[in-house]
């Protein structure tokens, strides 16, 4: 199928083919026409998927479809929310991008930038707002912002802005907008509280589902290297220096991780940003350009920060630490095999992680293969002192590793062995 088979415009057409997108994804496909008919959609998509173009396309084509060339100000007839500042972002670039041949004007409305600059652009006017919840309702509270006549309204990760406890701010939100407007939701996976909000948001919608439910990309090959934590610094900036990995982008959990790695590999003479919750915008903006641009070869990320990171072809991602909940990983490595391309995940687990690992290969129903020769002493990944209760989390309902009860620091397999020591560079290594 081709891009012209899809109702398209001809202003859309052009950019496309200005992306050199030869043809459609199969969420693009599928969901283009169903929305150019004015339909509500439910979409399980997960990032990677191409799913941003296949709600902006035809979200643009509907605006312009109704345009009012008379009518001097401009109104918010689209909103687009979006669980973070840097998904939002990307999200005004793929307007930008595909509506360039369009006379529209996009806003983003995020935390972490200028709320003087946004109340002036506002005052301005524009047509699309894409938003984080919380910054929208400062507008909202301030009485910038009228989104009365919103027409569509996307929600962009829906099962991340449930995560990090959005549903009450999309609660307000709806109140809001008017009742009548097509509205789409996509998300990674499609789980109960998805489709509840679903019922309440969506208006008989045609169901989409491209990516199979809790399904990794198939074209991302995935490994376990087994190690103890003391050593996985040594082991990331070998594998990196020793195939000279030019983009790879490393998950940690928490942002004084993120700093103390990048400060390391640093000292290990690699060239590393850091990008988390506690940098500025400008901060995170320039990380993750120097990082787009090559200038630095690594981004040691958290979750919340690289959530909807679109980067063209990024072949490895690395699990520094296991996420917190599992369904994270199947988002980390969403990051690479993008759009057809294959990529490389890796996970560095320690004995600590294996019930993690365990959880995770449970909700992913198969076992990810494991490094046999990591140059260093192998240690046992077997659950060991799996925790008898979950603590879910407060903000989620999930479970949560963070009450993962250690294992037993003599117990067999979880202590370093003595003479832990990194082969000598010359020595034969697992052939890749
Ligand atoms: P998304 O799933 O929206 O995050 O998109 C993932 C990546 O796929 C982005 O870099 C897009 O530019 C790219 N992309 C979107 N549609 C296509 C297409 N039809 N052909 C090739 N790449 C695409």
């Amino acid at each position: 199928m081709s891009f012209n088979q899809l109702g398209l415009t001809e202003e859309l057409l052009k950019a496309v083919a200005e992306q050199g997108y030869s043809k459609p994804t199969p969420v693009q496909q599928q969901a283009i026409p169903i929305i150019l008919d004015g339909k509500d959609v439910l979409a399980g998509a997960q990032t990677g998927t191409g799913k941003t173009a296949s709600f902006t396309l035809p979200l643009l084509q509907r605006l312009f479809e109704s345009i009012n060339l008379h009518q001097k100000s401009r109104r918010i007839r689209a909103l687009i929310l979006a669980p973070t500042r840097e998904l939002a972002l990307q999200v005004v670039e793929s307007v930008q991008t595909y509506g360039k041949h369009l006379p529209f004007r996009v806003e983003a409305i995020v935390g972490g930038a200028s709320i003087n600059m946004q109340i002036r652009n506002l005052r301005h006017g524009c047509d699309i707002v894409v938003a984080t919840p919380g910054r929208l309702l400062d507008h909202v509270e301030q009485r910038n912002i009228n989104l009365s006549q919103v027409e569509i309204l996307v929600l962009d990760e829906a099962d991340r802005m449930l995560d990090m406890g959005f549903l009450p701010d999309i609660r307000k939100i709806m109140a809001l907008i008017p009742k009548q407007r097509q509205s789409l939701l996509f998300s990674a996976t499609v789980a109960n509280e998805i489709k509840s909000l679903a019922a309440q948001l969506l208006n008989n919608p045609v169901e989409i589902a491209v990516a199979k439910q809790n399904a990794t990309a198939d074209n991302v090959s995935e490994r376990v290297y087994g190690i103890n934590k003391e050593y996985k610094r040594a082991l990331l900036s070998y594998l990196i220096g020793s195939n000279n990995w030019k983009q790879v982008l490393v998950f940690v959990r928490t942002k004084h991780g993120a700093d103390r790695l990048e400060k390391q590999l640093i000292e290990d003479g690699i060239r590393t940003a850091a990008l988390h919750g506690d940098k500025t915008q400008g901060a995170r903006n320039k990380a993750l350009e120097y990082f787009k641009t090559g200038k630095v070869s690594v981004l040691v990320a958290t979750d919340i920060a690289a959530r909807g990171l679109d980067i063209d072809d990024l072949p490895h991602v690395v699990n520094f630490d296991l996420p917190q909940v599992p369904e994270d990983y199947i988002h980390r490595i969403g990051r690479t095999g993008r759009a057809g391309a294959s990529g490389e995940a890796l996970s560095l687990v320690c004995p600590e992680e294996a019930y993690a690992l365990a959880e995770i290969e449970k909700l992913l129903k198969r076992a990810i293969p494991r490094v046999a020769d990591t140059g260093y002493e192998p240690v046992s990944l077997k659950v060991i002192d799996a925790p008898k209760k979950h603590t879910p989390n407060k903000n989620t309902g999930k479970k949560d590793f963070r009450h993962t009860k250690k294992p037993d620091r003599n117990a067999k397999n979880s202590k370093p062995a003595q003479d832990q020591k990194r082969k000598p560079q010359g020595e034969k290594r697992r052939s890749r």
